[in-house]
Formats: C-alpha cells, sequence, structure tokens
C-alpha cells in the first residue's frame, strides 16, 4: 500500500533531512541552556540561538535583536495583536484587520473586542485581495495597529505589504504582518515594506513544528509590546521562557536552505502548479480560488460546481492528502471563512480543494494527482445524475 501523495504543504512540512541533521546534537551533547554565562554548554547553546537569530534577521533585512523567539505563529500573532493593544491602549482602542486572516489572528482581535477595543474587518476583492482604498478609509484617529497577512494559507493570496506599510506608516500606526507562509517563499523586507511587526513558523518551511518568531521592531519607531508570558525575562523580557535549542537551529537552518533554492524552487512550483491547473480547469464547473498570479507558487485552491464537499474529500482521500479549507479549522464542518468571504455560495465554499505543492513533490506525482481528481469529479458528477 502507498501512501497518499503528500499535498498538504500550507498545513505542514516534512522536516528537511538536513535540517533534522543540524538540530541532532543540541538533542544531545549540546544540551545547554543559551542563559547559562558561566560555562561551556550554555555558550555552544548561545552561538546555536544566536547564529539562527542572525539568518532569521538577515532573511527579512532586520538585526538579530529584533527577533523574539515563540513557539510558532499562533504566539507570535498573540503577542504581537495583544502586546501592542495593552502597552498602546491610552493612544487608542481601534484595530484594522482583514476578512482572511488566519483564526490566529482573528480570535486574538475577537478577544480583545470583549475588552473593549473596536475592531474593523475589511472585505477582500474576488481575488482575495484587499481593497486600498477600503483600508485608507478604515483609519480612525484612534487606531493602532494593521494587521494584515502576507501570503493567505488557503488560497495562497500575496497582499501588497509595501503599499500597506506605505499607507501606515503615512497614518502612524503599527504594521503587523502574520508571515507564516510567506518566508521562506517569498522576498520579506521589513525596511522596504515598512513592517512593525512579523510573525513567523518554522514548520511550514521543512523545519520543526514548535518554533517561531516575532520581528519586533526597535528604530524608527520602537515598536512597545507588552509581554504576553512572564518569567525569567528571556527575549529582552518580551518572551520569557528557557529557549528550545534544537528547535531554534532547525529554524535557522531551515530558513537558510529556502533562501539559497528560493528563486529556482518557485519557478519548479509554479510550472506544476500551472500543470495542474491545465488539467483540471479542462473540467467545466471548475474554478480557481484566489488571484491567478499574485499568489504562493505552490498554492492551488479550486471550488466544484456540481458535488458534495465531504464525497470529493473522500473520493480523493486514497491518492492524495489535500486539505479542504484550513488544517486547523477542518475539524469543523463550517465552510471556510476565507471562500466565504470570496463571495462564493455555500456549495463552492463546502465543494473546495487546497492543493498545496512542496519541495517535494514531483511532475509524476501532479500528473497522478490531476488525474485522479478529474475522475473522482466526473464520478461524482455522474452519481448525482442518476438518482
Ligand atoms: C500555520 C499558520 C499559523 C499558525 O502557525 P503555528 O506555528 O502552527 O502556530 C498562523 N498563520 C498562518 C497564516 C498560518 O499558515
Amino acid at each position: 500500500m502507498h501512501r497518499p501523495i503528500y499535498l498538504d504543504n500550507h498545513a505542514t512540512t516534512p522536516v528537511d533531512e538536513r535540517v533534522l541533521a543540524a538540530m541532532l546534537p543540541y538533542f544531545g551533547e549540546h544540551f545547554g541552556n543559551p542563559a547559562s554565562i558561566n560555562h561551556v554548554y550554555g555558550w555552544e547553546a548561545e552561538a546555536a540561538v544566536k547564529k539562527s537569530r542572525e539568518i532569521l534577521a538577515e532573511a527579512i533585512n532586520a538585526t538579530p535583536e529584533e527577533i523574539v523567539f515563540t513557539s510558532g505563529a499562533t504566539e507570535a500573532n498573540n503577542l504581537a495583536i495583544k502586546g501592542v493593544a495593552e502597552a498602546y491602549f491610552q493612544k487608542g482602542q481601534h484595530i484594522i484587520t482583514v476578512a482572511t486572516e488566519h483564526s490566529a489572528v482573528l480570535d486574538p482581535c475577537q478577544y480583545l473586542q470583549t475588552l473593549g477595543f473596536e475592531i474593523t474587518i475589511l472585505p477582500v476583492q474576488k481575488d482575495g485581495l484587499i481593497d486600498l482604498t477600503d483600508l485608507e478609509k478604515a483609519f480612525r484617529p484612534d487606531t493602532i495597529l494593521v494587521s494584515v497577512m502576507a501570503a493567505n494559507n488557503e488560497i495562497g493570496v500575496l497582499q501588497p505589504l509595501a503599499e500597506i506599510g506605505a499607507i501606515c506608516r503615512e497614518h502612524d500606526v503599527i504594521f503587523h504582518t502574520d508571515a507564516a507562509q510567506a518566508i521562506g517563499k517569498i522576498p520579506l523586507d521589513v525596511q522596504a515594506m515598512q513592517i512593525d511587526l512579523m510573525s513567523l513558523t518554522a514548520h511550514k518551511v521543512y523545519g520543526p513544528k514548535g518554533i517561531g518568531a516575532l520581528y519586533v521592531r526597535r528604530r524608527n519607531p520602537r515598536v512597545k509590546l507588552a509581554p504576553q508570558q512572564h518569567g525569567g525575562g528571556h527575549e529582552r523580557g518580551m518572551r520569557s521562557g528557557t529557549l528550545y535549542t534544537p528547535q531554534i537551529v532547525g529554524f535557522g537552518k531551515a530558513v537558510e536552505i529556502a533562501l539559497q533554492t528560493q528563486a529556482t524552487e518557485n519557478q519548479r512550483l509554479t510550472q506544476l502548479r500551472q500543470r495542474l491547473w491545465e488539467i483540471l480547469s479542462q473540467l467545466e464547473g471548475v474554478y480557481l480560488n484566489g488571484h491567478p498570479t499574485q499568489r504562493l507558487a505552490g498554492n492551488l485552491n479550486i471550488s466544484v460546481e456540481g458535488v458534495d464537499g465531504a464525497a470529493l474529500m473522500l473520493g480523493l482521500q486514497p491518492v492524495m492528502a489535500v486539505s479542504s479549507g484550513s488544517a486547523c479549522s477542518s475539524a469543523t464542518t463550517a465552510p471556510s471563512h476565507v471562500l466565504t468571504a470570496l463571495g462564493h455560495s455555500e456549495q463552492l465554499a463546502y465543494a473546495s480543494v487546497r492543493f498545496g505543492i512542496g519541495r517535494f513533490n514531483t511532475a509524476e506525482e501532479i500528473e497522478r494527482v490531476a488525474e485522479h481528481t478529474i475522475s473522482t469529479i466526473q464520478s461524482l458528477r455522474k452519481q448525482k445524475t442518476l438518482v
């Protein structure tokens, strides 16, 4: 029995073996606490953490002091949003975000609403992009934060970060972006894009789960954050807790590899995605979700007319590991809030497939996936006309 072809690379990615190899010594011989300053065990661990911090900083054109390690992007988003809310509430209590954000952004915002903050949730256009004039109009004198994701985890859409950054700076409002799907996949530059806070995670870029980071701007302007976890004062007081050295080493290695291969890998993934779409789009009633080109290279998201969403997933399962909506919400039966935000009917939002093509997928796999998807849709439609 073959295991299904893994095409759920937006949910998580396998750890690259080079990443695992880099991590292993830090579970063994180099087990020290990076905060131990009096012996070699601590120094070794600290040196490894420092190296990863430098790699991450360089990847986004920040400085190492601006990287705060967290347990992942969920925690980074919570720290950014609640941390700003708590530090700036005297300046204002209004936050702007977008309907297609990950729940790790929307839920902290919703929580802040229960404390009295006001949240404006911007709609998206049919292609998943925000309308910048909507953003312009949403600012108020009491706006303290704008949170717009870099790359969407369901439809892969890339929001125009540099334009958003410029608008936020003009209004003197802090700009946070959730770049969990973007790090290592698209160029990110916190200076050129005028980003003040950026959430990152390792496990979407062939690194380990359980490690992420928040970039926190230190100059022009210096962003204040109220810590959400208190303790030993690690990470300059913004996130206490002993640093998880092996995961941090893996994070650095994963990003280093991704950046070395970013341009060529994006070309390869774009070709695979275009091939998949070329075949699937031959069927009638199959729609592309999200912008045709302004999207992650490995993302294809489709909605299918005239089939039941659950039956479609069941039919695809033996051959491929894909999901409908995001992994985080696929346990629920509600249609994806992202596809609903595109203006889809409930049927089209339900009957959707997210193909997340990644580093280890081959052209042969894509052919097999395309073929099986076509035959599954055809047989479901046929069954329907029989009953
Ligand atoms: C996966 C993901 C998250 C959550 O990241 P974790 O590291 O798993 O906590 C947040 N935002 C986006 C856009 C994601 O894709």
